[in-house]
């Protein structure tokens, strides 16, 4: 099968292939369609995906035929353009460059100036007429194909560069003459030489094909596989290499290189958006050495700027720019993210990509799109990633709290973050790690950082632009991030930071504003977020064109308030246990378990009854018309244990037990393996007074609301860990005498169910059976995981990661459901309880229940519902209408 497509020039573009992402990478598929569009587009190749797969699986060959194949191409590339690659008069240049299916910023390696030697500097220099342009290119090829390719260290080549520099007195590198990068390659080529022991490449095929290999070598990298573990990208997809005609932004006063956007990414408003440099190549811009300038004249005066914008320098590319721009959204009905450069006044087109975009931004073009014609409503609810949505639910910077501004940055994610500042990666992980917030302060960020980028509240730099790493990785991330800052200085070795006149250190507490740029010390006050709007007209939509419904996972009343406001229609989970921690009550628990009798159990169990009927009813006002599933009690007794004497002796105190006394009772209790122990319907089975018990409160408190406004929830009791059909029948008995007996007690009747959990494997097995006892089941997906894959929850972030790492789960099956073993016995189970029980209810409850694969999987077996907790409730709201669509 074809695995090398051409594009621009008189290629012809009928190929479906080629504009398949998965074939020929992102990258790759968009200039086959832009050049098919008509757009003006560097011609090129681009090397399939599969080339990579097959590369890194037989040990780095490249068949014959591949290597037919591109030289073909790179024919298709010189006929284009009418020079010849490696020429001594007029070289063709190339750009090598890589291109997965979904891009991964600056994760990957490119190669600009490819085909430069010491003959074809030549005679670049002298069909350019620019010489200077010529070494520049040279010295600019040297560096980066040093660092990509033979693997040196860029430190070296960049000091030589600031030493050069510096011998000058020169403070930009657009003050060098042709002499002095003549020089600085000679240089260049010395430390070549003395690093590797050989002269730097002059064959300019074995230019390529190196260049080719260390693409392919990137997509396994240790910063590519650390984004794709992030990001949830499969190991296994490759990368494609893109080869095309290189153009130059660095020809002089009339060349540039830029990105631009054509909305706004951080806020979504419609207004174009980028920045370029003038004379410069694409590295330039991203690297954050020099400091771009803004692409329009509004942006510029804006920020009260200086250097002129692009639409005041070079008002026609710029207006062809602009075309382009209403070209590629109409054709694509999206945002889009654009690489260009200017060469000698022509516009070129290196890249479009659907851009990355802040939730914020997400919401406002899918709403603002659909206001537009460009797309439709399923088509808005399609685009905005669910888990996006998170960044919007959580606090703002209260507008009105005093802040005590620092410096002022660039805006470069938004969001509020306050945390303590932390300088490097590295600290920024270990010390979130052990639950601090923390804010990552830096120069400039690279791939490098990621982690602690992950690990950190908020980022901010020194140093860098809008599309600086920092700023891209933070926006995707969704980690706040001021970039750019100006007056932060750092002190790597002492442990501190300047900012302005400030002096800090690591360890002190900063709030960052990444909605405008302000820095701030100490800690700023936050309030909850606007959940109208946008996020209200797109909830609305989903909530539309979604069929399951959505719970949440609450046992507290304010846990239960909030979920509400988000959109829950129930209760999908409310673990009683959780009643039981409060300081007060766990004394009264622990009595009750370590009692010797039934009498002391039901002495304990009387002081708690109260207590619980008031959560309860506090719980059924909120959720009043709803259905609330109660949960009985379900952990191991083993973990209400007391720790330590100071709680031995409090609780002999106040039961006037001896502690010794205490101390056996708890040694009999203690047990090897608890979460398969003494838990769960087993102790309502063995002692019935605990469920007694809860049942009563639920039934005392459910009257009482219907009693007080006439509007009752629906309880749903729930009961956990069952196995076989007569634990449940059992329980059920004991529940329905307790609503009897209440009932008669209250003279009046409230209707319930009771229902299981389904999580554990016999369960799921014997549902048909067992659904004879229950009017429904609730996947408990945390623990039928755990009990499936026979790996604990608790121990195993340990080895989990290193099993996503090297491809034995796709994700963390605690995280993301295991569809293929755990799914199969979700859909046998939900199979069977509806061939017994035609209107059994069905939901799901396990963290499963807020993950957007994981609930499109819920869609597909046909669940009633899915629960999650209160913040993931809207997140479960679009996933469950995505999954419908
Ligand atoms: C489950 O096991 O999936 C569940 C929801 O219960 P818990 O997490 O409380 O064990
Ligand atoms: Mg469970």
């Amino acid at each position: 099968e074809q695995t090398v497509f051409t594009f621009g020039g008189d290629s012809s573009h009928t190929n479906a292939r080629q504009k398949d992402k998965t074939v020929t990478g992102g990258k790759g598929a968009n200039l086959a369609e832009m050049a098919a569009i008509g757009l003006p587009v560097p011609p090129g190749f681009t090397i399939a995906t599969d080339e990579c797969v097959r590369y890194l699986k037989d040990g780095g060959d490249f068949s014959s035929q591949l290597q037919d194949d591109v030289a073909q191409a790179l024919k298709h590339i010189e006929k284009s353009v009418g020079k010849r690659f490696g020429d001594a008069v007029d070289p063709l240049l190339v750009s090598v460059r890589s291109g997965a299916r979904v891009s991964m910023p600056g994760m990957m390696d490119t190669v600009l100036n490819l085909g430069l030697n010491d003959e074809t500097v030549e005679g670049l220099a002298t069909a350019s007429g620019d010489p200077r342009f010529a070494w520049d290119s040279y010295r600019r090829f040297i560096q980066m194909y040093s660092d990509v390719v033979l693997g040196l260290d860029h430190g070296l080549f960049e000091e030589a560069l600031e030493i050069a520099k510096e011998d000058k007195g020169f403070y930009n590198d657009t003050e060098m003459e042709c002499e002095d990068w003549q020089a600085l390659v000679a240089q260049y080529k010395a430390i070549v030489r003395e690093q590797l022991g050989e002269d730097f490449p002059q064959d300019v095929h074995h230019q390529l094909w190196g260049a080719i290999r260390a693409v392919f070598d990137s997509w396994d990298s240790e910063r590519a596989k650390v984004y794709r573990r992030l990001n949830d990208i499969p190991g296994d997809w490759g990368t494609a290499v893109n080869v095309q005609a290189m153009v130059f932004g660095n020809m002089g006063e009339t060349s540039a290189t830029g990105v631009a956007f054509t909305r706004d990414p951080a806020t979504g408003e419609k207004a174009y958006y980028g920045e370029y440099l003038i004379n410069a190549q694409g590295e330039d811009v991203v690297a954050g050495i020099r400091t771009p300038q803004y692409l329009t004249k509004a942006a510029r005066e804006a920020a009260g700027a200086k250097p002129l914008s692009m639409e005041e320098a070079m008002p026609d590319a710029y207006a062809e720019l602009v075309q382009v721009f209403e070209l590629l959204e109409r054709h694509y009905r999206d945002m889009q993210d654009i690489e260009f450069t200017v060469e000698r006044g022509k516009l070129w087109m290196l890249q479009t990509r659907s851009g990355k975009r802040t939730a914020k931004a997400a919401l406002k073009l899918a709403v603002d799109m659909v206001g537009e014609g460009l797309i439709d409503e399923k088509t808005a609810i399609l685009r905005v990633d669910p888990m996006a949505l998170d960044q919007l639910l959580h606090p703002t910077l209260d507008p009105d709290a005093p802040r005590d501004v620092l410096t002022t940055g660039l805006p470069a994610s938004p969001g509020a973050a306050s945390g303590r500042i932390v300088l490097d990666a590295d600290t920024a992980e270990q010390w979130s790690h052990r639950g601090e917030k923390v804010i990552l302060v830096r120069v400039e960020t690279s791939p490098e950082d990621i982690h602690g980028m992950h690990a950190a509240q908020g980022i901010l730099t020194a140093r860098g632009g809008m599309t600086s790493h920092a700023a891209v990785v933070a926006r995707g991330m969704g980690r706040p991030c001021v970039s750019g800052a100006p007056g932060v200085s750092i002190d790597l070795k002492n442990r501190t930071l300047r900012i302005g006149e400030r002096e800090l250190s690591e360890g002190d507490t900063l709030t960052l504003d990444g909605g405008n740029g302000q820095v701030m010390a100490g800690h700023v006050a936050t309030i909850e977020p606007e959940l109208a709007g946008d996020f209200g007209t797109l909830m609305e939509w989903a909530d539309k064109h979604r069929r399951m419904k959505v719970r949440t996972n609450a046992e507290t009343p304010a846990d239960c308030r909030m979920a509400r406001q988000f959109g829950a229609e129930g209760i999908g989970l409310c673990r009683t246990e959780h009643m039981f921690f409060d300081a007060r009550r766990i004394r009264a628990v622990r009595e009750m378990i370590l009692a010797d009798s039934e009498k002391g159990r039901r002495a304990a169990l009387a002081k708690l009854l109260p207590e619980q009927r008031a959560d309860f009813r506090e719980i059924f006002e909120v959720m009043a018309g709803l259905p609330c599933t109660i949960r009985l009690l379900d952990p191991p007794l083993h973990e209400f244990l007391p720790h330590g004497d100071a709680e031995f002796a409090e609780l002999a105190d106040a039961t006037g037990l001896g502690v010794d006394h205490l101390k056996r009772r708890a040694g009999e209790l203690h047990e090897f393996n608890p979460m398969l122990g003494h838990r769960g319907c087993r102790l309502g089975i063995t002692y019935p007074e605990i469920y007694e018990m809860q049942a009563r409160a639920i039934f005392e408190a459910v009257c009482d609301v219907a009693e007080a406004s006439g509007a009752a929830p629906l309880p749903e009791i729930m009961i956990p860990l069952v196995a076989t059909k007569r634990e449940l029948a059992l329980l059920r008995e004991l529940i329905d005498r307790i609503a009897a007996e209440v009932f008669a007690e209250k003279g009046r009747e409230v209707a319930y169910l009771v229902g299981t959990m389904i999580e554990l494997p016999r369960a799921a097995l014997m549902a048909g059976e067992i659904a004879e006892e229950a009017r429904f089941f609730s996947f408990g997906t945390n623990d039928l995981t755990q009990t499936t894959l026979g790996v604990s929850r608790d121990d195993s972030a340990r080895f989990l990661a290193q099993y996503v790492d090297r491809g034995i789960f796709a994700r963390d099956p605690f995280v993301s459901l295991d569809i293929d073993g755990v799914g199969q016995l979700v859909e046998i189970a939900a199979k069977r309880g509806r061939a017994t029980r035609g209107d059994i209810k069905l939901g799901i409850c396990g963290e499963h229940g807020g993950d957007p694969a994981s609930i499109a999987f819920c869609e597909q077996v046909g669940l009633d519902y899915v629960s999650a907790s209160p913040y993931r409730v809207p997140i479960a709201r679009l996933a469950a209408a995505q999954a419908a669509l």
